[in-house]
């Protein structure tokens, strides 16, 4: 791992830091991945696979609040708190609640449209560019609801979505079932998003990119844990199992893993906690629904993949070291079960749990301070906004002006 072969070390080789090595090695900057596990294993792995440009209000959202008890207090709700973990949550959740303020949640929210308004071209645009069309499809996802109450607030959200244009069309329940007939009719309307987009095979696309990255002269280190960073005026010290090294410029992008690193690297501490959530894969229902499907009032999405049906969702709070609760996995296949309309074959299902990186406002952090790149911190929406990072930090990386302005996702929001 020679130490000065490389211009460039990324902690972390997720979708962020894969996307973002290629971009750079792609540019000329002999890249190094150091990656703790496997490529693309971590949260990057399991996700539902959705660009959801639609996404663009923050998840500290005040009107989110009074659903929050009833969620609890449902052992199948789309929320878990493991009460042992409050203690170390709270400085988090008091954050969190502090971005819910109309001012903050704006400000996010605005943050939000303008990398989820570029995020789908720009994943066409790399993956025409890298060969990954295959595995990208741009026909939209749909959001439905079952209760008439839900009703009033979807078209109130399709509205309000239209206004900022984030394009929806609001669907009758016969519209919808004409779309998705194998979704019941309990169903009683949803609304579609045309300018989202699913990936089909997470894997197999992740492996493309992996492949690339080395063909274009990338390097990877894999089972390469980087275990600590110092930073002194001329060189960066990282720590790893076997050796240290000297590396001119680092970038950190270990997603919910972060944020002890960022503090060694930077001297502040983000306000990053993980909300981790889980898939059920379900290998024989590949075919069952041809577009992603969020349930407004089971809080989870059904996205159909090559390699079968994946239900995700639910956000559990428990930090990064309690083992995973696969009863909340499992507990997707009653949720998917209550939508569709004959029984599902859960035969040789595979569970999952990974780790969001979530900060108290929603944002990720993108910025370079001066050797160090700093891309993580993407919540639900890393998958989606892996392609206008990497383009970002790429325009950081050498100077330039990003398309988007960098200033909502800088470090500094946090001193
Ligand atoms: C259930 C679920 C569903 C989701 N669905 C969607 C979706 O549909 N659309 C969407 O846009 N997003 C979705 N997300 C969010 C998305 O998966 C994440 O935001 C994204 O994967 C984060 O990517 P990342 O590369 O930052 O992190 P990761 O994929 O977690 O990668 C970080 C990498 O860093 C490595 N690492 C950690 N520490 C170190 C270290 N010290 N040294 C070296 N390497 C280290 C890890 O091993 C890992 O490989 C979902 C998440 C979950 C959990």
């Amino acid at each position: 791992m020679g130490n000065q072969e490389f211009d460039l070390h990324i902690i972390g080789g997720g979708i962020i830091g894969l996307c973002a090595a290629v971009s750079l090695q792609a540019r000329g900057v002999q890249v190094a991945i150091l990656e703790a596990d496997k490529i693309a294993r971590g949260a990057s792995y399991g996700n539902a696979g959705h660009i959801a440009t639609e996404q663009v209000f923050p998840i500290a959202d005040a009107n989110i609040l009074q659903h929050v008890p009833a969620m609890l207090l449902n052992p199948e709700g789309p929320l878990r708190i493991d009460w042992r973990y409050l203690p170390r949550l709270m400085p988090w959740a008091f954050k969190l609640l502090l971005n819910m303020r109309s001012e903050p949640f704006a400000q996010s929210h605005q943050a939000l449209l303008a990398l989820n308004s570029q995020s789908l071209q720009a994943w066409q645009d790399f993956a025409d560019k890298w060969q990954l069309t295959s595995w990208i499809k741009v026909q939209g996802s749909l959001l439905t609801v079952e209760k008439n109450t839900s009703l009033y607030e979807l078209k109130a959200h399709g509205h309000r979505l239209n206004d900022l244009g984030v394009n929806n069309e609001l669907l009758s329940q016969s519209a919808l079932l004409d779309l998705e007939p194998e979704l019941k009719d309990n169903q009683l309307g949803a609304l579609l998003f045309p300018e989202t987009g699913h990936i089909t095979n997470l894997e197999a696309m992740a492996q493309k990119l992996t492949d690339t990255f080395k063909e274009l002269g990338g390097r990877i280190f894999e089972n390469c844990r980087v275990l600590g960073a110092k930073v002194t005026a001329d060189s960066i010290t990282l720590t790893t199992a076997n050796r240290q090294i000297n590396a001119k410029k680092v970038m950190l992008a270990a997603g919910a893993h972060s944020k002890v690193l960022a503090k060694q690297l930077t001297g502040i501490s983000v306000p990053l906690d993980t909300e981790r959530g889980y898939h059920l894969m379900l290998p024989n229902e590949a075919t069952r629904l041809t577009l992603p499907v969020s349930s407004m009032d089971r809080r989870f999405i059904m996205t159909p993949m090559e390699t079968g049906l994946r239900l995700a969702g639910t956000v559990e709070y428990a930090g990064l070291e309690a083992p995973a609760n696969m009863n909340r996995a499992q507990m997707l296949l009653k949720q998917a079960q209550a939508m569709i309309k004959t029984p599902l074959d859960s035969q040789n299902s595979t569970q999952w749990m990974g780790f969001r990186p979530s900060t108290a406002d929603s944002l990720p952090i993108i910025d370079k301070c001066g050797s160090v790149l700093l891309n993580f911190g993407h919540q639900h929406l890393g998958l989606t906004q892996a392609v206008v990072s990497a383009e970002m930090i790429t325009a950081l990386y050498f100077g330039e002006t990003p398309a988007i302005d960098p200033t909502s996702y800088r470090l500094n929001r946090f001193k």
